[in-house]
């Protein structure tokens, strides 16, 4: 019976196509594969692909995902932005993954820190360049069907991705949490709000960080999250375990005054499989 059994994810409506406009520069023509999380920072494995909504809430029904056998990909951006965009800074993601995956798992076998974060120098704009532009990517082929259009919150992401530092400056807040979690989780766009702020929000997150991008000084975030700053030259990253509740944002329970909408097809969850 198995896999039979399961309701089938919609996300299988969403990967299919060979030419479209690419998600970041807006061209037409032949679109190439993105791994999301990026090749580098995590161990490549068999992955499968379900959107968030068909995980979260009391109404879950176990899904049979769509499987791939080389990590979480989307077929969304063209070959130019792949590598000259994403795949010139991946590396430094990846050095920072590394890096902070040794310090976080000395802090827990140790525990031997009277500081309750970790903090990393790091290359900030190559790091939250090859971020944004997988959030950019890490969604469904159907939006590159369409002409692009210009929007308040998606221009000025794409422009920065593009190479143009300060285009965010004005738009944009990035935030980063620590992600105790094996899946990984990308979410191009959401609502949240929370107590009478509506905030539009971005988050990609996979062992051991979060990253999120809002609208500016709406400051919706996590318990536990640091701003990051384009200035900066160290990433700090709060450990304190009185936070995990919170850091599967947006995958948590809502509490009081707090609503979510999302496109179900903007929100992907992927996760190791064995066979
Ligand atoms: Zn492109």
């Amino acid at each position: 019976m198995g896999d039979f059994t399961k309701r089938l994810t919609e996300r299988r409506m969403h990967t299919e196509i060979v030419q479209g406009h690419c998600l970041i520069c807006g061209s037409y023509g032949r679109l190439s594969w993105d791994h999301v999380p990026p090749q580098g920072s995590i161990t490549i494995s068999k992955v499968e692909q379900v959107h968030l909504t068909e995980v979260m809430g009391i109404d879950a029904v176990p899904i049979k995902g769509v499987k791939s056998p080389n990590g979480s990909k989307f077929k969304t951006i063209c070959r130019a932005c792949n590598s000259n965009h994403l795949g010139a800074n991946d590396q430094e993601v990846a050095r920072v993954y590394k890096k902070l995956t040794k310090l976080v798992t000395h802090y827990f076998t140790y525990a031997s820190s009277h500081l309750n974060y970790v903090t990393i120098p790091f290359d900030a704009i190559r790091f939250c360049r090859a971020m944004i532009g997988h959030v950019l990517s890490a969604t469904s082929v159907n939006e590159c069907i369409r002409e692009p259009v210009a929007t308040p919150y998606f221009t000025p992401l794409q422009k920065f991705v593009m190479g143009d530092d300060t285009a965010i400056e004005n738009t944009h807040d990035l935030y980063c949490w620590f992600y105790p979690h094996d899946h990984h989780l990308s979410a191009k766009m959401f609502a949240c709000w929370n107590a009478g702020n509506l905030c539009t929000i971005s988050v990609l997150s996979f062992f051991p960080l979060a990253f999120s991008i809002t609208e500016k000084g709406k400051g919706i975030y996590p318990s536990g999250a640091t701003k990051v700053e384009l200035k900066d030259d160290r990433l700090f990253v709060d450990l304190s375990s009185g936070h995990f509740p919170y850091s599967g944002f947006p995958f948590t329970v809502l509490s009081g005054n707090q609503m979510l909408a999302m496109a179900s097809s903007q929100a992907i969850v992927s996760y190791p499989i064995k066979d």
